[in-house]
């Protein structure tokens, strides 16, 4: 099976709802369906068709994805100035597939061009920073924010939930070269996964100015409704005995530590609200 695939969308840019809605955004921007970091824990292949996902994808999630070939074209179609834009709740848009296929590139282009209030681009891949002339352009034409996550600093964790992404290192020094850079980047402690919540804050603080935001791993019994923890992330937790990180007072008990830290650490759509300004 191949690991990239193409295909014609229809449209480029959605109306958002809940947890990217509550933030203040009004659309997101979703350059491909399936994401080849294939993070054990992603919340997106839980959503089912509603993401407008295809059955093979939440099936065999990260072991492929389909660009919208079309994207570029759609969005100077659909930009508008007054929206506030995620990129992206359901795909990283520097996934590891990015760097061949170079979609981002063409998608920033129209951005520029049409630029919109807001651009948050949310991602954990250090090869945003490949696009970095682009970016600045992008940053004196509209409030441009990056969200970068890092979820845990603990090499091993990150090792087994999300074993295709960069170091923690490497994301400290990818967070800090987009400040200097002068864009608005955001450490984003997201989901937190088993950490030293201490450690990983002032690390974060560091790196990225002060900006901090974060989110405990979404559990059905806090969280009725929408995308929520894939079961996989489960499996590990359970072999490596964390599942305390799914107890919503014990995450209660970890966020009130990062705040003792980072007295305006905020988590949920509030945190992310920062974002969407
Ligand atoms: S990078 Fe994001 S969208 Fe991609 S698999 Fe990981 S959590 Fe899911």
């Amino acid at each position: 099976m191949e690991t990239v695939r193409h295909s014609e969308a229809r449209s480029i840019l959605s109306p958002v709802s809940g947890f990217i809605a509550e933030a203040g955004f009004t659309h997101s921007l979703t350059p491909a369906r399936n994401c080849t970091f294939g993070c054990a824990y992603c919340y997106v292949p839980t959503l089912g068709i509603y993401g407008g996902l295809k059955q093979e994808d939440w099936q065999k999630w990260g072991q492929f994805t389909t660009f919208k070939s079309n994207a570029a074209a759609l969005l100077r179609r659909e930009l508008r100035s007054d929206q506030k834009i995620y990129c992206s709740p359901l795909v990283d848009p520097y996934q590891p597939a990015e760097e061949a296929e170079r979609a981002m590139p063409g998608i920033l282009d129209a951005v520029l061009a049409h630029p919109p209030r807001t651009l948050a681009i949310q991602t954990r891949g250090l090869l945003i920073l490949r696009d970095l002339d682009r970016l600045q352009n992008l940053n004196q034409r509209t409030r441009l924010r990056v969200s970068f996550s890092i979820p845990s600093n603990r090499a091993e964790i990150l090792r087994w939930y999300e074993p295709r992404c960069a170091s923690f290192a490497e994301r400290l020094e990818t967070i800090a070269a987009l400040g200097k850079a002068g864009i608005e980047t955001y450490a984003t402690l997201a989901p937190l996964l088993p950490c030293d919540p201490e450690e990983l804050t002032r690390a974060a603080m560091e790196a990225s100015g002060g900006l901090v935001i974060g989110d405990p791993l979404h559990v059905r019994s806090v969280k009725r409704q929408g995308a929520t923890t894939r079961e996989a992330a489960f499996r590990i937790a359970e072999v490596r005995e964390h599942g305390e990180w799914f107890d919503p007072a014990y995450q209660e008990r970890i966020v009130a530590r990062i705040k003792n830290v980072a007295p305006g650490f905020l988590t949920g759509p509030s945190g992310f609200a920062r974002l969407a300004i």
